[in-house]
């Protein structure tokens, strides 16, 4: 125990970003060629990006938020609308609701994949319903196939918050690939690939992606880039209000050199989540997290809940865990219990979601981890008292 006591001289984050010098040069390079906002590495950003999911058409924007808030303007949702969400998720999937006016619905989750639960969306439809916004939570796909299906018969738009879900698979296809009508991404440092601040749309639809092209630089008919380029004149016009969404030349230059890396973080990632199954499957105390077969997790957070457990208790933990320099982090929010969005309705309603979120905890996992911190955590987990 001695060894492993002092093993942790300095705290164990619970994530860290990995950027190295190429990040370095690319983003200095993109300074000196003068294109400090959108401009052709953003271009070139979005055509990598397309490949690697395989999917027609990526429109970069400056957030997952401002992404989310512009697939659901380009779908036409708004006032008096109703998007039913998971509750369980990170409070932005219900701010971009909000957003454009129209009002989240929040739906339960499943206790087993922390995702949707199809079975309590058809219950939650009413004549205001326009979208079902998906979340493919901490990296896990949702259960696609179901709630396509509900849509399709409910005549309703599906948008998937893929915030956290890049490179992660359902039935054998990458997350983006799109399944919905929409699929949003997040480039957060909290996330796997980080441009700082940052954002991805992908759809397969070409008009779709020329009206986000469009709203995301104040509705501008030209791009910079195109007159720019321009041989003649050229003059813009506005023919609606739009919005200053643009992602900067310097992020997109930071999110080519990390999607080269992306296929290394994956397979760190899943390598480091597979030890952690591994070591912690026999504490009858934990659950690991699930993973449906026709699902491959991306593990952008590598979350544990403790059976028949008090919030108290998984708090109890999380000190001890503290104390020993490990840093975790409680479960995924949830949504109706933060202040713009209480209601009764939903803290009786909600029950999964309730217990999910007061009894998970996030363990530290990130590219550069060691095997040595990690059987660090491991070994003070197992000792925690509860
Ligand atoms: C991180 C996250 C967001 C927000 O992403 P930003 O890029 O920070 O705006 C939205 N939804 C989910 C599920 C997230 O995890």
């Amino acid at each position: 125990m001695t060894t492993l006591s002092t093993h942790a001289a300095s705290m164990i984050p619970v994530a860290r970003p990995f950027i190295g010098v190429e990040e370095e040069q690319a983003v200095v390079e993109a300074l000196r060629s003068g294109w400090v906002t959108q401009g052709p590495r953003v271009a070139k950003f979005e055509n990598a990006f397309s490949d690697y999911i395989g999917c027609g058409h990526s429109v970069a924007v400056s957030s997952c938020t401002t992404a989310l808030h512009l697939a659901l303007i380009a779908l036409g949702v708004g006032s008096g609308d109703e998007v039913i969400c998971p509750s369980l998720s990170f409070i932005a999937t219900a701010n971009c609701i909000r957003h454009v006016g129209a009002t989240p619905v929040f739906c339960d989750i499943d206790l087993v994949t922390y995702n949707l639960d199809p079975s309590e969306i058809v219950g939650l439809i009413t004549p205001r319903t326009k979208a079902i916004l998906v979340v493919h939570q901490i990296g896990l796909p949702a259960e696609m196939n179901t709630i396509l299906a509900i849509a399709k018969e409910y005549g309703l738009a599906v948008v998937e918050d893929a915030a956290c879900a890049i490179g992660s698979e359902y039935e054998g296809s990458l997350i983006g690939r799109p399944l919905g009508t929409l699929a949003c991404f997040s480039f957060h440092p909290r996330k796997i690939l980080t441009t700082g601040e940052g954002g991805m749309i992908t759809t397969n639809d070409p008009l779709l992606a020329e009206k986000l092209r469009k709203l995301r630089q104040h509705a501008m008919s030209l791009s910079d880039v195109v007159r720019h380029n321009a041989k003649q004149v050229a003059t813009e016009t506005y023919d609606e209000v739009g919005y200053n969404f643009r992602m900067t030349d310097m992020q997109a230059a930071m999110g080519l050199v990390q999607l080269d890396r992306l296929p290394d973080f994956l397979q760190r990632r899943r390598h480091l989540a597979a030890r952690y199954n591994e070591a912690l499957n026999s504490l009858s105390w934990l659950e690991v997290p699930f993973v449906p077969s026709n699902c491959r997790h991306n593990y952008q957070s590598y979350m544990v809940r403790l059976v028949d457990a008090s919030a108290e208790k998984r708090d109890a933990v999380m000190q001890q865990m503290l104390e020993k320099n490990i840093s975790t982090r409680r479960a995924i929010m949830a949504i109706h219990r933060e202040v713009p969005y209480r209601l009764e309705r939903w803290e009786k309603s909600l029950s999964k979601t309730n217990k999910v979120t007061d009894t998970a905890l996030i363990l530290p996992l990130f590219h550069d981890m060691t095997e040595a911190d990690q059987d660090y955590i491991i070994e003070t987990l197992y000792t925690a008292a509860r």
